[in-house]
């Protein structure tokens, strides 16, 4: 956890045009900068900065935000990686804040699951290497399979007992807690004791990218069809299936050196490659990609290279991560190994070098694969053709970076080409398909809502203020709310803060449940001592909320008439003025709560009563209004839109 000081830090220093015009060239135009959308693919600038509200907009797509969240969608940081990507850009020395007890919970589990593992695999290896049970099942099992023992070793492999407990016993006299030897899931509870989850199984410890061992694969030896062929470690602190690259800690450098990384679909087909010296290699465990794996192929290389077995299964798990891969940026090939053959068995069938020749000559372009298949299955079908178009177009709308502009362009080319139809055409689809991604990801815009109530008002003149008040209870709840954020820290008396002030009254002031919630985190920030502004909101880690407060602070502003005659057309800014502001959007609010308890007072006066209870309703109704006129009367000196 970063601190609040911290992050206050890293805000105060950020440069919008500086950081945004890093990834996209901007050019100065009026108050605001203007370049070629980084989002969409375009030929006429419509991508605008503007260095004073710290926000981007894009006239084209649509698209918008702060510093942070163009960080977040262009470089596909989380908000904190965005912090630290600034902090260390205005070398801001980063605070972390004191571990929660349930993140210190956390992190004993994770620390306690590690030191498990890494007493786990060396006990699994040593079984496999010298006890005879080991070697005799395990150790030429896997040599049948053609692994060299160097390579076993390399990977850790072992092997489990057939013995019902032997593992656990053995954990339990070495001091390891029963209830992290289930979470580890090598041992099961059965009939009150801790049995081994994994016997006569091969091991395969999986590690992370830094080679600390997460979790284990645990493989039957030989056929058996009433048992599955893998057990995995289940979910837990450290082992998220989702996060794992199985290999890439073998893998890294061979990754960087190649600028390419491989991937497969089991464990054994990475300990075959890497044995055949094809290092750069991962396995994804059978399953689609996850955006988080291939943001972990990322840190390595652009260029992803899926080598998939030639049944249907294994095409179709490969092709449905891939439009992810897409959106992150890769450069997606394919190679199918021939039918009835895995990485595995056809690099021992092949050898390697024939296996590298073999990768290298069949190398599919993912999209133009997707395409082939597709064309072929639609035939001469046109309404089927049709549909072909439409997924073509939204595959390469996915490219959406400016690095991939003449990519994009050049597979509008191709395809067009493969489709027999217009490129104009194809590029006018994928564009559509762009705007609707990006309008479906920003639920709301807060220039468009802001252009809502600028209409509003214009229509009805700002003669109508009163009318406007009267019927938008919103805006003054809003402008409430708005107060709190510009004028909080200023004070109100000699005592306390316009913020003190407000936060006595607003439960009662404010319904609207999202206004409600900036308001509260306004508080505990304040009152954790911190001095909060706009900032605080812009680069909040939760970009609606940040929205939110852009709307809010966006909200065209000016001086009702009544206003200006009572100062008596003397200039002041809304600075000067604060209190007034504060004070009248205030009453106004009070009064609706008046008006809305003198209401619910009257129709509970309707109903039958005994005659004490009337007499308190009648006075209830006088006092109420009594209150309504004193308001009434502050409000008539001035009125604030
Ligand atoms: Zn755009």
């Amino acid at each position: 956890m970063i601190s609040q000081q911290s992050i206050q830090q890293i805000l105060s220093r950020i440069d919008i045009i500086e950081i945004v015009g890093g990834f996209v060239k901007l050019k100065k135009r009026g108050v605001n900068y203007l370049g070629l959308c980084p989002f969409h693919n375009e030929k006429t600038p419509s991508f605008t900065v503007s260095p004073t509200k710290e926000i981007y907009k894009c006239f084209g797509c649509g698209r918008s935000g702060n510093t942070i969240s163009f960080l977040m969608d262009h470089e596909k940081y989380s908000y904190v990686e965005a912090l630290r990507w600034l902090a260390n850009k205005y070398n801001v020395d980063i605070e972390e804040t004191e571990t929660s007890p349930e993140a210190r919970q956390v992190q004993q589990v994770s620390d306690s699951l590690y030191i498990l593992n890494n007493f786990a695999q060396q006990y699994f290896s040593n079984t496999l290497f010298t006890l005879e049970e080991g070697q005799d099942n395990g150790l030429s099992y896997l040599k049948e399979r053609g692994f060299r023992e160097e390579i076993i070793k390399k990977f850790q492999l072992g092997y489990c007992l057939q013995a019902r407990d032997a593992f656990a016993t053995t954990a339990l006299s070495a001091q390891y807690n029963p209830e992290i030897l289930q979470k580890s899931g090598l041992t099961v509870m059965r009939d009150d004791k801790l049995v081994d989850n994994y016997r006569g199984r091969i091991i395969f410890p999986v590690h992370n990218h830094s080679g600390k061992i997460l979790g284990f694969g645990a493989r039957i030896i030989g056929k058996n069809d009433k048992a599955p062929k893998y057990i995995n470690t289940p979910e837990n602190e450290i082992y998220v299936k989702s996060k794992i690259l199985y290999g890439s800690y073998f893998a890294r450098q061979a990754i960087d050196k190649h600028d390419e990384c491989l991937l497969v679909e089991g464990y054994t087909d990475v300990i075959s490659l890497h044995q055949a010296g094809i290092e750069n290699v991962v396995a994804s465990g059978g399953t689609s990609l996850t955006q988080d794996q291939l943001r972990l192929v990322k840190k390595y290389t652009n260029n992803l290279t899926i080598i998939y077995d030639g049944d249907s299964a294994g095409v179709k798990a490969a092709l449905r991560g891939l439009d992810m891969a897409l959106e992150e940026g890769l450069n997606v090939k394919l190679v199918l190994i021939p039918d009835k053959e895995d990485p595995d068995s056809y690099v021992h069938k092949l050898g390697a070098a024939k296996f590298q020749d073999f990768i290298k000559a069949n190398k599919k372009d993912f999209i133009i694969f997707q395409l082939e298949v597709s064309l072929q299955d639609a035939g001469s079908d046109t309404t089927r053709k049709a549909e072909v178009v439409n997924q073509v177009a939204e595959t390469i709308s996915r490219l959406n970076k400016v690095e991939d502009f003449t990519k994009q362009q050049d597979y509008i080319r191709r395809s067009a080409e493969m489709l027999k139809i217009e490129e104009t055409g194809l590029n006018a689809l994928v564009n559509k398909f762009i705007r609707q991604r990006i309008s479906k990801q920003e639920i709301k815009l807060p220039f468009d809502e802001a252009k809502y109530y600028e209409e509003q008002t214009q229509q009805k003149g700002y003669e109508d203020d009163t009318m406007v008040l009267l019927q938008k209870d919103e805006v003054q709840e809003r402008a409430l709310v708005r107060c709190l954020i510009e004028f909080g820290l200023k004070s109100w008396d000699e005592h306390v803060r316009v913020a003190d002030h407000i936060f006595e009254e607003y439960p009662d002031l404010i319904d609207d449940m999202r206004l409600l919630r900036i308001v509260e985190i306004y508080k505990t920030w304040h009152e954790a001592g911190l001095e909060p502004t706009d900032k605080n909101f812009l680069y909040h880690e939760d970009q609606q909320l940040s929205r939110e407060v852009v709307s809010l602070l966006d909200f065209p502003y000016e001086l009702s008439h009544n206003w200006k005659e009572h100062f008596e057309g003397k200039i002041f800014t809304r600075e000067e003025l604060y209190l007034e502001e504060v004070k009248s959007t205030m009453n106004y609010l009070k009064l609706r709560k008046i008006k809305k308890l003198i209401e619910e007072n009257q129709k509970d006066l309707e109903r039958l009563h005994t005659s004490e209870e009337q007499i308190i309703l009648i006075q209830t109704h006088q006092h109420l209004k009594q209150l309504e006129i004193d308001l009434t009367k502050q409000m008539g000196t001035v009125i604030l839109r």
